[in-house]
């Protein structure tokens, strides 16, 4: 019997065991998703999951928040994109090494492509955030050659200007900004812009009343939204640029990708996208 899990913090409301059950029904292998919730700080419980993986009495791990970063010291090796990106969010062995991957990159790029198979004119995109799920939006745009635009609270300056120099530093060089997510200083990008991506957490339940988009400020026409908010499928944000007649793309999709690609790492096995959207949009 695989063992597969998830460590992280809160997990009650985590959608994953559905979506990996249904990867493992749907692939004929026999196996449990179990979640592990390890409390911010707590290195001992990261010590502990990460001994029962090497024991091989689990056989693979995603992480989410807090831990993406942290569990950073107990990994043998990180794939390209996830020592790019600063974290991970998949565990498991090659070779014998425990291996770091980062599937929220490619679970990105690949939902957008999905999503919007035309592509876009323009690419530049102005990117909200700069958290772990920022990083990683950031590193799948500006591997598809994308200019982006960083926009953050103002506590958040700080964060952003080292994000934005470490891309640069590893040669990653059409990243603008950190800019302040207010009218003003967003009104000299968001003309030229196609892509606006929330990678923040605002909007997400139970603080489903907000936006972190200027409440005076309109949308750019043609650009498509893409909020990596999930929950719910659909935000203040997204019903705001779907009134306005802009494209509205939910997380659901990325959500769905990042864990077939994860399943994929761990088996070899490549879950259907629709299968797994299904189990997580009927119930
Ligand atoms: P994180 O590491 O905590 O980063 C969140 C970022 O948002 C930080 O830069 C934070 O700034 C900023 N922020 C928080 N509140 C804000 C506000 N009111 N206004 C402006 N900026 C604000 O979280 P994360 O891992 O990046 O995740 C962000 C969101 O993406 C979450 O909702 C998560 O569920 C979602 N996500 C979805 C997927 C998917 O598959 N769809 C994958 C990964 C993440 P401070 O540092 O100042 O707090």
């Amino acid at each position: 019997m695989i063992s597969f899990g998830l460590i992280g913090f809160p997990l009650s409301h985590s959608l994953s065991p559905k979506l990996h059950e249904a990867a493992f029904k749907e692939s004929g292998l026999q196996g449990n998703y179990r979640l592990y919730p390890v409390p911010p700080g707590d290195v001992s419980g990261l010590a502990h999951l990460v001994g029962q993986l090497r024991k091989g009495e689990i056989d693979g791990l995603n992480v989410t928040i807090p831990h993406k970063q942290s569990i950073l010291p107990f990994l043998d090796d990180l794939s390209p994109s996830a020592a790019g990106i600063g974290a991970v969010n998949t565990l498991g062995f090659k070779d014998g090494r425990l291996i770091g991957e980062n599937t929220d990159a490619p679970g990105f790029l690949a939902d957008l492509r999905k999503m919007v198979p035309a592509g876009f004119s323009s690419k530049r995109a102005i990117v909200m955030g700069a958290g772990g799920a920022a990083r990683a939006v950031v590193y799948a745009l500006s591997g598809d050659e994308w200019s982006i635009t960083l926009a953050v609270r103002m506590a958040d300056f700080e964060q952003a200007t080292l994000l934005i120099s470490s891309f640069k530093s590893a040669g990653k060089s059409h990243i603008l900004g950190p800019v302040l997510l207010n009218a003003e200083a967003l009104a000299t990008y968001v003309s030229t812009v196609d892509l606006i991506v929330n990678a923040t957490p605002v909007g997400m339940h139970p603080e489903t009343e907000m936006s972190p988009w200027p409440d005076e400020f309109g949308l750019p026409q043609s650009a498509v939204v893409y909020d990596l908010v999930y929950n719910p499928r659909e935000t203040v944000l997204l019903r705001k640029a779907r009134e306005a007649g802009n494209r509205a793309i939910s997380g659901i999709g990325m959500l769905v990708e990042q864990a077939a690609l994860s399943f994929e790492f761990w088996t070899g096995y490549e879950p259907s996208r629709e299968v797994l959207l299904r189990e997580v949009e009927t119930r």
